[in-house]
């Protein structure tokens, strides 16, 4: 059929027809798309025929209910009898003026019920308006249901705000905390130094060992207090929108890491990466712990080959070394978690919490898949308002 052609669908005649013809099918129109169907008598306004159904919703037997306006208008809520006569009147006068109006009535359990109220005047031969035909809806599922997500919302809200503000608060501890103890670990560090170049020679065999776990733990301590201050300084600080160009930034981080790549015999290749908006400063932190974790994590017997690619919106850094057992979830994301015993692999276990942050200062996900004994692929999403990776 030409979507052109004014005249309407063959069906549509025949519908029409057919409910001019059989009650039956005006009845079932009218049940099963409507909650009540009203026509008043504009001539004579005491008369107002209304159907059963909005009476059945608001709980009243339709046989006891009279065919007046008088019938609604003492059910109706006040307030909204007078938006529905004003819209009424409106819509007589100028019928391109909705009459549509959701109001509240009460029922007869004296709950609160909602209901759409739309109609349409008809005018006798003269033109003159002598009926209204009007429809009735029961919204009251949908604004309960409104208006518990309304409140959700709020409460979701405020939760949001509640956690912003402990957030801070733990952030300026965290901050304070890292500060203050640089001081008193950095003491460690320096006087079993002195400890060392000074009185080395004097320590029998086993005072030697003492000294060196008291240098491991004061070198660790320092570490670990450097990794929280980077940690605070990530979370205070709000990501820079920059147009980072991510190829050169992995040629600059493989440069920064040779000693490690040398040092294990590594392979890192880099597939074109493109560019993105975001924190170089941040992105460079991200990709140089996940470039250094997949050098780090090897096989004992293989040295690692570390590949950096594009999927789709993801830029994934991918290993093929110990990989991460099933139990591990997202626990590796959490401050200082490491999977191993000391002494099998060094690292504060910062390095993934850290990325974790950087990622989600840019509105991100990052996610790893991994089969124990066969690498690790982690999967940067860089998700928020153009900080999605442009083409490369
Ligand atoms: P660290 O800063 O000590 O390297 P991370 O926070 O980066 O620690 O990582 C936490 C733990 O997750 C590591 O101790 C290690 O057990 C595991 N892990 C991280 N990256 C890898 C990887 N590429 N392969 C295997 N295990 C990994």
């Amino acid at each position: 059929m030409d979507p052109m052609d004014p005249t309407p669908h063959y069906l549509e005649t025949e519908l029409t027809d057919l409910v001019q013809r059989d009650p039956a099918i005006f009845r079932f129109l009218q049940d099963g798309s409507l909650d009540g169907l009203w026509y008043w008598d504009l001539k004579e306004p005491d008369n107002e025929w209304m159907s059963d159904q909005l009476w059945r919703v608001l709980g009243h037997d339709p046989d006891a209910m009279e065919h007046s306006p008088r019938a609604w208008q003492d059910l109706i809520h006040p307030q909204d009898l007078q938006t529905a006569l004003a819209n009424l009147d409106a819509h007589i006068a100028d019928p391109d003026h909705p009459c549509d109006q959701v109001v509240r009535y009460t029922a007869a359990d004296g709950t609160l019920r909602w209901v759409r109220c739309r109609g349409i005047v008809i005018r006798d031969d003269q033109g003159v308006p002598h009926r209204m035909l009007g429809a009735h809806n029961d919204l009251t599922q949908l604004m309960r249901t409104k208006a518990e997500l309304a409140a959700r919302v709020q409460e979701l809200e405020a939760a949001q705000a509640e956690l912003q503000v402990s957030n801070q608060a733990l952030r300026r501890f965290v901050s304070i905390v890292s500060h203050d103890l640089r001081e008193p670990a950095r003491t460690l560090r320096s006087f079993s130094d002195l400890l060392e170049r000074r009185c080395g020679d004097q320590l029998d065999a086993r005072g030697a060992v003492y000294l060196e776990h008291l240098q491991g733990g004061s070198v660790r301590l320092t570490e670990m207090l450097g990794a929280l201050t980077t940690l605070s300084r990530l979370a205070t600080q709000p990501a820079r929108a920059d147009q980072v160009d991510l190829d050169q930034l992995l040629r600059e981080i493989v440069d920064d890491l040779a000693v490690a790549i040398a040092g294990s015999g590594a392979v890192v290749e880099i597939a074109p990466l493109g560019h993105v908006q975001g924190d170089a400063a941040l992105l460079r932190v991200l990709f140089q712990n996940l470039v250094a974790n997949g050098i780090k994590f090897a096989r004992p017997d293989t040295p690692p080959t570390v590949r950096v690619f594009r999927e789709r919106d993801a830029i994934c850094v991918q290993d093929d070394g110990i990989g991460i057992p099933d139990t591990a979830g997202r626990r590796i994301f959490a401050p200082f978690a490491r999977l191993h015993a000391r002494g099998t692999y060094e690292g504060t276990g910062m390095g993934l919490s850290l990325c974790n942050q950087v990622v989600e200062l840019h509105r991100g996900h990052l996610d790893y898949r991994s089969t124990d004994g066969h690498g690790v692929t982690f999967v940067v999403t860089l998700g928020g308002q153009g900080l999605a990776p442009t083409s490369p």
